[in-house]
């Protein structure tokens, strides 16, 4: 079955044709117009739709990169049903490297967004109306915030057993349930009815290899899972770990932090995490783990104060064979420290 004409973003693509195209998301103080970089993939055959977006924060740089490859590699020729990609969200976060918006909303807070509201609302409701409506599914790629890295990791909403199962698929060491956060793009889609995956993998403002390959065979993954392509890599990792709930450890006491686990391990009770000591050499804590879990996050900054978050650790939940089916965050913190 041939698929018929999708339209994006006021541009019509034909089955069969890739239209690479620059709708209008603001203005530079100079007046030029500030554009979306996006990709319209019509396949040849009919099938779903999905979108693809990275870079909602404008500092997290590696779905940028996993959205080039992503480009490079999938061919309308081949595809059945309609591929999205936008590669930089948050144009005007990257144009300052920034998090956030120039005038530091979040844009991620910001859907489904208004075309008379704020920089990030306008933003939010071009990518809300062109992007997400329309789409069957989606997958929004993160890293870590600031001062912090993410071992590649999916995040679904709790209960989402469709997003889960397609989570399982595209092969990252984890996949963690993690509550909707308002405003935010994976929020507002599952509110349309269309899932979508958050990947999260390595630092801001640096190109982690291992996290883009993990995000680049996972997207193809998932869409081999729904008949979109014929072949996709073999997952990054056979039998990913689903984890149910995670948390913040945090210091206590101030000075150099040496940490004595990184993100992916698997930790014990009474197991040594870290230790902080004053410049001077004393010894001001050594700290425990007090329950099993795996680390999915960790601070990449050596220095600490009373308060700072230092490891993402999550509680182990089932592990899954790959590619079954399983049936199967208080204040600005857990947001800023995730990077979702
Ligand atoms: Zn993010």
């Amino acid at each position: 079955m041939t698929g018929g004409p999708i339209t994006v973003a006021g541009v019509t693509v034909e089955p069969g044709e890739r239209r690479d195209l620059s709708p209008s998301a603001s203005e530079s103080y100079t007046g030029d117009r500030t554009t979306l970089p996006l990709a319209a993939i019509n396949g040849a055959e009919d099938g779903p739709r999905v979108f693809v977006t990275a870079a909602v924060h404008g500092d997290e740089l590696n779905g940028i990169e996993a959205c080039r490859r992503l480009l490079d590699l999938l061919d309308p020729a081949d595809l059945n049903g309609a591929v999205i990609v936008v590669p930089i969200v948050n144009v005007l976060g990257v144009q300052i490297v920034s998090r956030y918006l120039p005038d530091r909303r979040d844009l991620n807070r910001a859907f489904p967004g208004s075309h008379t509201g704020s920089m990030a609302a306008r933003i939010a409701r071009l990518v809300t109306d062109e992007v997400i409506d329309g789409s069957d599914l989606g997958i929004d790629l993160h890293t870590a915030a600031n001062h912090r890295t993410n071992v590649p990791q999916i995040r679904v909403a709790a209960g989402d057993e469709v997003a889960t199962a397609h989570a399982v698929t595209f092969g990252a060491p984890f996949v963690l349930t993690a509550k909707l956060r308002p405003g935010s793009l994976r929020a507002v889609a599952h509110e349309m009815g269309v899932p979508v995956l958050t990947f999260e993998g390595g630092q801001p403002l640096r190109f982690d290899e291992d996290a883009v390959e993990v995000a680049v065979r996972g997207t193809l993954r998932v869409m081999q899972r729904i008949g979109m392509i014929d072949d996709a890599p073999p997952p990054s990792h056979d039998s990913p770990m689903v984890l149910a709930e995670s948390r913040w450890l945090r210091a206590d006491r101030g000075g150099l932090l040496e940490l004595h686990c990184g993100i992916g391990d698997h930790i014990d009770p009474e197991q040594p995490l870290w230790t902080t000591t004053s410049p001077l050499g004393e010894e001001r804590a050594s700290v425990s783990a007090s329950d099993e879990g795996y680390v999915i996050g960790a601070t990449t900054l050596p220095l600490v104060q009373p308060g700072q978050a230092l490891l993402h650790v999550a509680l182990p939940g089932n592990r899954l064979p790959a590619e079954d089916d399983p049936t199967e965050e208080e204040d600005e913190d857990p947001d800023e420290l995730d990077g979702d």
